[in-house]
């Protein structure tokens, strides 16, 4: 399919995205009708990875079943037909994540894999001793270790935007930190241990002002809000397939075509290459630069299938959805007897994060998982959030479009009883 064939399938698919009814969309995904200790499963750990519809299931499998191949090398007729299918998902990437052309989409394993990537093949090689990477105080640790590893080889400085209590990024200390130094800002659109919802297209225009690069970790954005780089403004943006509803294993890196083909590649081996020879080897255009080896062909094709499946659903819905959600949740979560929040952002999507007086977050996990509900304890992949509030971990409940305000009811339940019992 052409781009513009992708656009107007992509504009239909939104356009005939009926009512949003819930218990329809829950009928899409198999394993929401789970039982867990006999108590029907209530799934609030999103944010670490959103469950599969059956149609990223039945795509993965009629892959297998129907199309299975390796790619971009066979001339035979499953090559043919692999590739194709590998290809067409490119141009669906793109058109949802807003690129202006499908070699800006780069397939990776996911955001950890596509930040690396950039810190590498774009950061490393620019920064000198001396230089400056602007990331903040929210970050996953995906979006902070690998600017750390690249700064400490160059001799360069990870500066840091500070947040206040309520978990908002201070934009007036943000505009302070960038000077001639600064050579990257990498920043989250939404925050997996808070749910912030950061002013990320302000935020890139502050940088792009002065002439830095940006990099927005979009991890957590793709399964709530519709993401549009061209809009943003941004130079790379990253997802995770399996926190939009596709296959572990697959994401998706932006680039601006301009950098990307600036950038040394990240990994060497097959498909990368245009000639090889003991000597030397040349490259080949991007985005094949970047995908050295034989990639998760059929976790492409799986998350094809998830981004049909969300366009279908409505992503206004979806976020109109959310939103009410989310509201019932925190005013019900945070009513619970004993109950803090952790971070109280006045823009939010998807988290609520918090703590039970007298109990530790993980015994709070567990004891709420015998009554079938499933929520993540521990510091969320994000210590320095941690360390800021002065504590070790929290419970948090993460949301998709599939949950429900009775849902929302059990845990409040669960969390009583907690409370009752231990509090
Ligand atoms: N960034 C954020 C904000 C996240 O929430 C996560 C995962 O939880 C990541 C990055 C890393 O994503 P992945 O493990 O899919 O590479």
């Amino acid at each position: 399919m052409s781009v513009a064939q992708v656009s107007s399938t992509h504009e239909r698919l939104e356009r005939a995205a009926s009512v949003f009814d819930v218990q329809r969309v829950r009928r899409d995904f198999p394993i929401l009708g789970t039982s867990v200790n006999g108590k029907p499963l209530v799934y609030l750990d999103n944010a670490a990875t959103a469950q599969k519809p059956q149609a990223v299931i039945d795509a993965v499998s009629r892959y297998y079943a129907n199309d299975n191949a390796n790619i971009h090398r066979g001339v035979h007729y499953l090559s043919e037909r692999a590739t194709a299918a590998y290809e067409d998902v490119r141009r669906r990437a793109q058109v949802f994540l807003g690129a202006g052309e499908a070699r800006e989409v780069v397939f990776v394993r996911g955001t950890t894999d596509a930040i690396n990537l950039v810190a590498h093949s774009y950061v490393r090689p620019r920064l000198e001793a001396g230089d400056e990477v602007v990331i903040s105080a929210m970050e996953h640790h995906s979006n902070i270790v690998p600017w750390q590893l690249a700064c400490g080889e160059r001799g360069a400085r990870l500066r840091v935007v500070p947040m206040t209590q309520a978990g908002e990024l201070m934009l007036d200390a943000y505009e302070e930190l960038l000077n001639d130094r600064t050579k990257m800002v990498a920043l989250g659109h939404i925050s997996n241990a808070l749910g912030t919802v950061n002013p990320i297209k302000e935020m890139v225009r502050t940088a792009k002002e002065r002439g830095i690069p940006v990099l927005v970790d979009g991890a957590q954005a793709a399964p709530h809000l519709t993401i549009d780089v061209s809009d943003l403004g941004c130079d790379f943006y990253a997802v995770s397939g399996h926190k939009m509803f596709g296959p572990t294993g697959t994401g998706l890196l932006y680039g601006r075509a301009e950098l990307l083909e600036a950038m040394s590649p990240y990994q060497g081996g097959g498909d990368m290459i245009e000639t090889v020879s003991f000597e030397r080897s040349t490259y080949a255009r991007i985005p094949a630069k970047f995908e050295a080896g034989t990639p998760n062909i059929a976790g492409v094709v799986g998350l094809g299938a998830a981004i049909d499946y969300l366009l279908s659903i409505g992503r206004a819905s979806i976020a109109k959805y959310e939103s009410e959600l989310l509201q019932y949740a925190v005013e019900a979560i945070g009513g619970v007897e004993g109950i803090r929040l952790v971070g109280t952002p006045r823009e939010r999507a998807g988290v609520v994060s918090f703590l039970m007086e007298g109990i530790h977050p993980h015994d709070v996990g567990t004891i709420v998982d015998q009554e079938g509900v499933a929520i993540r304890t521990g510091h969320h992949c994000a210590q320095p959030v941690m360390d800021f509030y002065g504590i070790a971990a929290t419970a948090r409940a993460s949301f998709a479009f599939y949950n429900t305000r009775e849902e929302v009811d059990s845990l409040v339940t669960a969390l009583g009883k907690t409370h009752e019992l231990f509090g």
